[in-house]
């Protein structure tokens, strides 16, 4: 356990370094959450990067989540946020659980999950995903689809429409990994006018590409290996949603 926490505690600081070095080169100092990306791993984990001071957590498997959520309940203060590819038969199970949903990028999701938001919690947190290079991932929305399902999602009552979120084909070049996120970032502020909204989550940056998503914007970035090691690569890819 002291090996374990002494490594954590080293991943930890070098991503927060890595973090505050580039809020400082584009003047967004304190801008920038972390979100902690525990998919595949222990729920020993999580609780030894809890005890470090991280309080939220990002899942993409929902069965596997459960288990570390209810593993995990008597830690308090501990926020969860799914961000894995939602099928419908899942949405109660998310609505019940969470408090953070980064992956809706459907209207038939979106009320599901407002209908069945237990009516003793506070509106559920919701990003929409935007398919934004068109290749990263198979999930999210196109841009141009993107103004018609904020308009509906915005007046679900159990909703909070926070903001938008991206996975981007990887990009090795620093100059091209931050077109997509200036795009992203582009929406949201577009989308803000138009409604006359309040959105204010860029969910962008991932462990290869966090400096270029916090230079164009980005207030939450989802590290997964950077903090908590690889993952299987049998276990790398969100499963296939069948219930489309
Ligand atoms: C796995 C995952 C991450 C974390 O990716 P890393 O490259 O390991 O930091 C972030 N966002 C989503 C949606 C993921 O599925």
């Amino acid at each position: 356990m002291y090996n374990l926490m002494t490594l954590l505690k080293n991943r930890f600081q070098r991503v927060y370094d890595r973090i505050h070095q580039a809020e400082q080169a584009c003047n967004r100092n304190g801008q920038v959450q972390l979100l902690a990306v525990s998919k595949t791993k222990p729920a020993s984990m999580v609780r030894e990067a809890w005890h470090l001071g991280q309080k939220h957590f990002g899942e993409s498997y929902l069965q596997e989540a459960l288990g570390k959520i209810n593993e995990l309940n008597d830690l308090s203060d501990i926020h969860w946020h799914f961000i894995g590819p939602i099928q419908s038969n899942k949405t109660r199970d998310i609505s019940t659980h969470f408090d953070w949903v980064h992956s809706v990028d459907r209207l038939k999701i979106a009320q599901r999950l407002n209908d069945q938001r237990p009516q003793e919690l506070s509106p559920l947190n919701i990003c929409l995903q935007v398919n934004i290079s068109g290749e990263g991932t198979k999930s999210g929305i196109s841009l141009s689809e993107l103004p018609s399902l904020v308009q509906s999602i915005a007046s679900l009552p159990n909703l909070k429409l926070r903001g938008l979120m991206a996975i981007p084909a990887p990009e090795a070049d620093p100059d091209c990994q931050r077109e997509p996120f200036r795009a992203l970032a582009n929406a949201l502020h577009t989308l803000n006018d138009e409604f006359s909204l309040a959105m204010d989550t860029l969910s962008m940056g991932m462990t290869d590409d966090l400096e270029s998503a916090i230079q164009e914007g980005s207030t939450m970035v989802r590290i997964g290996t950077a903090l908590f090691g690889s993952r299987l690569s049998s276990q790398q890819e969100p499963q296939m949603d069948n219930n489309k």
